[in-house]
């Protein structure tokens, strides 16, 4: 394969699916397709694969035992499974859409804040969602300060798992997604501390101990599974490089005048949100695309919006920087050089494009 993962930069949007969790995936899609409900042999291979995937999952986040793992079909199901669970409740102002758009469905509170700090809510409520790092900015938010401002706390761990440290006993429910851990993309799991308060959201079948209905996606848990074990081994690696390659392309920008980072000082290493003013970032995306770069503009599940973002909004960005922002996002296969030619990239577009304009 000529690397195309060395220049794709938008590893927030989803990762590609490491080869290694392509290996452990095949068995089950070519030999061992066996229902995991089945009580034949087929079947209980089939479920013995899945439950080995549980305990790699539940170790990852720090769950105290595998039963605490609910499989999904994602984080956006996890996300609308806990917050349809609750009558009301609160959020923040930086939820990806799979939160607030369920949450603004159901009449949930969004906490004001000033930058990255959210104000204290009136009232305590039933759930407060605070995710663990905004896919947008990397910003990173602690469980501490919101915990005493509900009764229930839900954090979006897609953006922190196998990235960052994560201490899911801090939390009542969290959401994940394998596919943005170099998992396949269609699966994900709900953290359920022991006694939290949820009732089924998906109804039909007695999976998942009667707590999520649906013939289990066999292949895709095992490769959830291989994939969290990866990242769990790997973490620190993972860490250096994205340490490593954000000094490398910020150092290339030092020429180029009028730039920001949107961030925050507690912030994931693996993403970085910058503005150009004088430059739309749809445009530089583009321009990038076209010598050998992908990254975004942000949020991959609203790029096809036209309505600026609702997390730079709640920053209070201006328009004028709102408009030039792209995300850069890092990864497990990026690499040193690439980094400094997308550095340079960007620094011939963002002068270019200005001088067209
Ligand atoms: N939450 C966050 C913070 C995300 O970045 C994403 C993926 N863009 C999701 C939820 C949705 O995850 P999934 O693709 O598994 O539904």
């Amino acid at each position: 394969m000529s690397d195309e993962r060395a220049r794709y930069f938008d590893n927030a949007a989803t990762t590609p699916l490491d080869p290694r969790v392509l290996e452990a995936m095949l068995p089950a899609l070519r030999d061992d397709w066996g229902n995991a409900h089945s009580i034949h042999a087929c079947g209980l291979r089939a479920m013995a694969a899945v439950e080995q995937a549980r305990e790699a999952v539940a170790e990852l986040v720090g769950a105290e035992d595998p039963s605490q793992i609910v499989f999904t079909s994602g984080a956006t199901e996890a996300n609308n499974w806990v917050l349809h669970s609750f009558e009301h409740g609160l959020i923040s102002p930086f939820e990806h859409s799979s939160v607030l758009e369920p949450a603004q469905s159901l009449g949930y509170t969004v906490l004001a804040n000033d930058g990255f700090t959210l104000h204290p809510p009136d009232q305590p409520a039933p759930l407060i969602s605070v995710m663990k790092v905004d896919n947008e900015t990397g910003a990173i938010f602690e469980p501490e300060q919101v915990r005493p401002w509900a009764k229930a706390l839900h954090t979006d761990a897609t953006q922190a798992l196998g990235k960052i440290a994560f201490d899911v006993s801090l939390y009542d429910f969290a959401s994940m997604s394998s596919h943005k851990f170099y998992g396949p993309k269609g699966i994900g799991a709900l953290y359920i501390q022991g006694d939290a308060p949820i009732q089924p959201y998906m109804l039909g079948g007695e999976q998942e101990t009667g707590r999520r209905a649906g013939t289990l996606n066999v292949p895709a848990i095992i490769g959830m599974g291989e994939a969290a074990r990866l990242a769990q081994d790997e973490i620190e690696v993972d860490q250096g490089k994205a340490n490593r390659l954000r000094p490398l392309v910020l150092s290339a920008l030092e020429d180029v005048p009028d730039w920001r980072i949107n961030g925050h000082e507690t912030c994931s290493p693996f993403i970085l949100s910058i503005s150009f003013l004088g430059v739309e970032g749809e445009s530089l995306v583009i321009d990038l695309d076209r010598s050998g770069f992908a990254i975004s503009s942000g949020a991959a599940c609203s790029s096809r919006s036209t309505e600026p973002s609702h997390v730079l909004t709640a920053l209070g960005l201006e328009t004028q920087w709102l408009r030039g922002t792209v995300r850069l996002s890092f990864g497990r296969f990026n690499t040193e050089e690439a980094a400094e030619e997308l550095g340079r990239a960007l620094t011939t577009s963002v002068t270019r494009l200005r001088n067209v304009r």
